[in-house]
């Protein structure tokens, strides 16, 4: 039987309740356990594929095709389990089966009502998780107590709780101490009221996970216990971490949360392995190759989690080749006022990300073309191919206009355009091209000797594809189509030869990279900007990146510094 675990927030709202989440399953699975992880969502979006960026980050995509919160990200990368659209539900989609299913008379005649009919929808989305060997299922409610929206869920948990028993679900609260610069104190109120909320709504939290700057004293551990009703020893201290999430797991390691968690729920508390993890996040704080410095050129750069899984694959895509990344984040209409040659100066490598809409897109491109006359390692996902192509077109196969459809519909070159299947779509919503798809992999060529394999699966989100009329006249100036989708013929990833690096590809390969297994492509990107900070010859040719000299190049690149 799976055993539940629910995580809920208190006092605000970005206290990391994804990262703690994930970093828990981590510690669950590190002690041999099978976990799943899942989101409800209280905003009434059906998902939030169709929000801006700008409104909660990046939209995660899943390899079923779901588009998600960017929680989910956290989960796989930390715990590398997949998600799936059952990872994540927001009030929008339980609501609009409560409703289809009220059209079709499945209520029978019965007033349909919030509970039990919405809290008895999202117990059945809880359940979902259940299932062959999942031992233990976490699943975090989005927003803090006391929000009106979230109100139907903390319903469903505590019903939850007592349909399957003490022993079979666990409440854990992350909560706000916050340090009083004025009394020189951290105070403890915040987290006693959070819980008082829950309480009301008829939940105790068993474990309190307190966020903090500072270290909690006894006095503090005291009170919260007394005031909460949990044991002392369960209210844990989550102080910022030094230098990366990726410290968090071992923080709540060294307090033994996991093992009062297993204990709660009656399971066996067998050894933790997280050897592999404190390596990598070893290389991490010390990164033993000095730094590189990547721009990555977008129009959501004000909001940092809007390229959230881009800027991990690159971390890991550092640890991988054992150097720190700095990241400078380039306002892409900066580019179109500025010029591309003065806010790039300097940089290792330049990376354009995905995105939407003609806002920013002419300095995309002007990136996109400094870094190829420059022979700067470039690396473009999705629309940041799609620039890639449009500047080729341009730049190189004197194709004067030639552009994207979504941009430009009368372009008379449009090198990027709809997809067939996209033609006859009306909803935004889950409309696009999304998920898994399979990618053939030409030999010789850099994505194979990135991958190391000829064929591939990668994740996509977009509607417009590289046009396939226009490939013959691109080929023979000089772009290798180096990626094709082997059902459709649609291409993937476009690459030049005669650079050090520059790949793109139509997919988001940031989806799949984690800590401990960066992504081939960002692999590869970052060792081609680290010989370019380490100032090593460059070498062009596909063979030459694939070389497997990690160590030396490493130490090359201490001495260069
Ligand atoms: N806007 C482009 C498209 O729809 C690219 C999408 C993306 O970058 N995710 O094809």
């Amino acid at each position: 039987m799976t055993k539940h675990v629910f995580v809920t927030g208190g006092v605000v709202s970005s206290l990391g309740k994804g990262l703690t989440a994930a970093s828990l399953a981590l510690l669950l699975k590190q002690r041999g356990y099978r976990v799943r992880m899942q989101k409800l969502d209280p905003y009434l979006n059906v998902d939030p594929g169709t929000m801006s960026p700008f409104q909660h980050g990046e939209v995660y995509v899943t390899a079923d095709g779901a588009e998600t919160d960017l929680d989910l990200g956290h989960y796989e990368r930390f715990t590398g389990i997949p998600c799936s659209r059952e990872s994540n539900y927001t009030t929008g989609r339980i609501y609009s089966s409560v409703i289809a299913r009220e059209r079709e008379g499945h209520y029978l005649g019965k007033t349909v009502q919030v509970i039990p009919h919405v809290t008895d929808e999202i117990k059945q989305a809880i359940r979902s998780l259940d299932g062959d060997g999942v031992d233990i299922a976490i699943t975090e409610i989005g927003g803090t107590a006391g929000d009106i929206e979230s109100l139907p869920f903390l319903e469903a948990i505590r019903q939850f709780r007592q349909d399957v028993g003490r022993r079979n679900a666990l409440f854990i609260h992350i909560t706000l101490v916050p340090y009083i610069k004025a009394a020189g104190e951290l105070k403890t109120k915040p987290s006693q009221q959070s819980v008082g909320i829950l309480r009301t709504i008829g939940i105790i939290p068993d474990i309190l996970i307190c966020r903090c700057e500072r270290p909690l004293a006894r006095e503090h551990k005291e009170k919260l216990a007394l005031f909460c009703n949990v044991d002392e020893e369960l209210v844990i201290e989550e102080r910022d971490v030094a230098h990366s999430i990726y410290e968090v797991p071992l923080e709540l390691a060294a307090q033994d949360v996991d093992v009062y968690m297993l204990e709660k729920l009656g399971m066996h508390v067998s050894t933790l392995d997280l050897a592999d993890w404190k390596r990598m996040v070893q290389t991490l704080v010390d990164p033993p190759g000095g730094k590189v410095e990547i721009a990555v050129v977008g129009k959501y750069i004000r909001l940092r989690d809007a390229y959230k899984s881009i800027y991990e694959a690159l971390t890991h895509g550092g640890v991988a080749n054992g150097v720190g990344i700095e990241i400078r984040m380039v306002e892409s209409e900066d580019v179109e006022k500025r010029g591309a040659a003065p806010l790039l100066d300097g940089v290792d490598g330049v990376l354009v990300p995905g995105g939407f809409g003609d806002r920013g897109i002419a300095g995309k491109i002007a990136a996109v073309r400094h870094a190829r006359e420059n022979g700067l390692p470039f690396f473009g996902i999705c629309l940041g191919m799609q620039c890639a192509v449009i500047e080729f077109a341009r730049g190189v196969c004197g194709m004067q206009g030639a552009d994207s459809r979504e941009f430009r519909p009368d372009t008379p070159f449009p090198v990027i355009d709809l997809m067939e299947e996209q033609k006859k779509v009306r909803n935004l919503g889950g409309t696009m091209r999304l998920g898994a798809c399979r990618c053939r992999i030409a030999p010789d060529t850099r994505a194979a000797a990135a991958y190391g394999a000829l064929e591939t699966t990668e994740r996509h989100r977009h509607r417009y594809e590289f046009n396939n009329v226009f490939r013959g006249k691109m080929a023979a100036a000089g772009m290798v189509f180096s990626g094709l989708w082997p059902e459709g013929d649609l291409v993937e990833i476009v690459e030049l030869r005669d650079h050090p690096w520059f790949v793109a590809c139509q997919f988001h390969p940031e989806f799949q990279s984690t800590p401990l297994q960066a992504h081939p492509l960002f692999r590869e990107f970052v060792k081609a900007a680290a010989k370019k900070a380490a100032r090593l010859p460059e070498r062009s040719g596909p063979s030459d990146v694939s070389d497997e000299s990690d160590a030396s190049d490493s130490q090359d690149r201490q001495r260069a510094r």
